[in-house]
């Protein structure tokens, strides 16, 4: 008798799940991921207890089909890629197929979505199917999660105080809403709102939002095109530190990522501007052919491996570098307050 088994459905979703839910901060990213891939323009997510007891999310993009419901929850099940060549040109934030499983696999949740006629109702509990129905519902998804990880109680046991799994989610939503200054975010936190923007697509806004006006109006533009790259962004002037690297922004194509070489790239770019120990706030919108991106080194696919490194090394310390110059020629008052 062999003693190799196939794993049930139930017990690998689980496994997934914690890799890809490792925290409240981290199942919403994923569903706000979710609704960005959908196409929505207006974004709603409430929050209770830090998430543990509710995380809603309401977006007014795609919808799901009825007979797409089901689906989404099976594991390595999604619309956004077909096949391996779909895999080196990715423009959506997911394309694992196992947000949604893995999710479900962990808590409770209800989920009402339309494509804009009828729409779908389902409840799943502990990754089973209690409710499928028809329901009326305008067209967009709404998607609660409760008692997350209640099923998982070495999970629960493991996370941090409610002050810190909060400020996870803060930052998940603030890096969503600066790289999506198109679309209007608004953060809930026990019917205290922390974050609202407009999604009238000006980013300046969204780091007024974020981090108040006094600093944006100390904020210089950095734009630059080369054939492979666009690169746009903010950088704060040298007098402006913060004591953590928290405040450096980093997306490439619409995704915030965290890369090494950016990173000294950009503190390159300040070179002995910052006193040591200080770091700036920055907030770097780079655009780029996806296939020169590989986001699939890591579940959470924050981690990008890059061609072209060191050339997009070049045009990011230049640009900054080349911004602070042409300040010093421009008499104070003409930067833009
Ligand atoms: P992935 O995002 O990697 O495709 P998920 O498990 O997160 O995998 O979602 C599975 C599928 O469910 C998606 O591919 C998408 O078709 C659908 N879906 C999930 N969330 C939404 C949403 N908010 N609006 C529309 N479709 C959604
Ligand atoms: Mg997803």
């Amino acid at each position: 008798m062999g003693k190799i088994i196939q794993l049930d459905d139930d017990l690998s979703n689980k496994i997934a799940a914690g890799e890809v839910v490792e925290r409240p901060a981290s199942v919403v990213k994923e569903l706000v991921e979710n609704a960005i891939d959908a196409a929505s323009t207006i974004i709603e997510i409430e929050i209770e207890e830090a998430g543990l007891s509710k995380i809603r999310i309401i977006d007014n993009g795609d919808g799901i089909e009825e007979e797409d419901v089901l689906m989404a929850f099976q594991r390595h099940a999604t619309s956004k890629i077909k096949d391996d060549k779909d895999l080196f040109r990715i423009r959506t934030l997911g394309f694992r197929g196992e947000a949604l499983p893995s999710i479900a696999s962990v808590s409770r949740l209800e989920m009402k979505t339309s494509t804009g006629d009828a729409g779908t109702r389902v409840v799943i509990a502990g990754g089973k199917v209690e409710i499928f129905e028809k329901a009326s519902s305008r067209k967009g998804t709404d998607l609660t999660i409760s008692d997350l990880f209640y099923n998982t109680p070495a999970r629960l046991k493991y996370l941090k105080t409610v002050h810190t799994e909060l400020g996870n989610i803060t930052d998940v939503v603030n890096r969503l809403a600066l790289s999506h200054p198109e679309i209007s975010f608004r953060l809930v936190h026990n019917d205290r709102k922390l974050l609202h923007t407009t999604g009238n697509g000006d980013v300046r806004q969204v780091l007024a939002a974020i981090y108040g006006m006094n600093i944006v109006k100390n904020m210089i533009p950095i734009e630059e095109k080369t054939l492979d790259f666009t690169l746009k962004g903010w950088v704060s002037l040298p007098e402006i530190t913060r004591a953590s690297r928290n405040y450096i922004s980093t997306m490439i194509n619409g995704r915030f990522i965290k890369n090494y070489s950016l990173a000294k790239a950009i503190s390159e770019g300040f070179h002995t501007l910052l006193p040591i120990g200080r770091y700036p706030i920055v907030l770097l919108n780079i655009e780029m052919d996806p296939i020169l991106v590989d986001v699939n080194v890591h579940p959470s696919k924050m981690e990008v491996r890059l061609s072209k490194e060191s050339e997009l090394f070049e045009l990011i310390s230049g640009s900054i570098k080349a911004a602070f110059k042409t300040k010093q020629l421009i008499p104070s008052g003409v930067i833009p307050k």
